[in-house]
């Protein structure tokens, strides 16, 4: 049997340079791998889309939610990150990380021009909270840039689980995903532990998260051989606070 084998040369935004995309799984989106970085497809869109539409992102007030590599904030001088740390008081550190709940952040109000999350809001029980809270951070006219999981046969958006009185209470069966998260590939559980799946997204989360923030989102899809964009969930979504 010959296995699957994908090969490509091209610019990874990323590492900002000449390379070739390679996978031997057929779940491009967490295996097609940049040689040089080790990036996946999200991660170069995310970023093919700042350097597209946003030149000059990097002198920003940059701030990146449960960050797993230095993609961005390698190039960035004004950057930021935190993550959710269960036994720690948001907006205090423990070992060098800033501990932070989307839901209840502790920034005060238009802190930054960018707020990046990349599949962290299919993880919040809450994320209409979370969606309204990063708004609340951007500065007038800034950008939330993330990714989730918009799965093509869910209609409309769904939690599988939520919190009852502090008790999680599933809705559908419980599915996790790794860290980093691997999308809706095979339940994975790694090194750092499950992530429980909170929310579906689905053919109506422009319309809910527009309902939720109250601006407007515009969703990026692109397969590009030459810049290793391919597989499922594409989408790169930028929300912008208004002026
Ligand atoms: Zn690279």
């Amino acid at each position: 049997m010959i296995g699957f084998h994908r090969q490509a040369s091209g610019y990874c935004h990323c590492c900002r340079s000449q390379t070739v995309f390679e996978s031997t799984e057929a779940w491009l989106r967490d295996f097609y791998k940049c040689r040089k970085c080790h990036s996946i497809p999200r991660q170069r869109h995310l970023q093919h889309i700042l350097d597209r539409h946003f030149a000059g992102w990097e002198k920003l007030a940059i701030h990146e939610s449960s960050p797993s590599n230095t993609f961005i904030s390698q190039y960035c001088s004004s950057y930021s990150s935190s993550e959710f740390l269960p036994d720690v008081a948001p907006g205090t550190t423990k070992d060098g990380v800033r501990c932070e709940s989307l839901e209840h952040l502790t920034f005060a109000d238009r802190s930054f021009d960018v707020f990046v999350t990349q599949d962290v809001l299919e993880h919040v029980f809450h994320p209409d909270v979370a969606a309204k809270e990063i708004i609340r951070v951007l500065k007038p006219g800034g950008i939330h840039v993330f990714t989730i999981p918009k799965h093509k046969r869910v209609r409309k958006c769904q939690p599988r689980a939520i919190l009852k009185n502090g008790v999680i209470e599933y809705l559908l069966e419980a599915q996790y995903h790794g860290n980093p998260p691997v999308g809706d590939g095979p339940i994975q559980v790694t090194k750092d532990g499950p992530f429980l799946v909170t929310w579906d997204y689905g053919d109506d989360f422009e319309f809910i998260l527009q309902d939720w923030t109250g601006c407007p989102t515009t969703t990026y899809v692109t397969r590009d051989d030459s810049l290793g964009l391919d597989g499922e969930f594409p989408e790169v979504f930028v929300t912008r606070k208004p002026v």
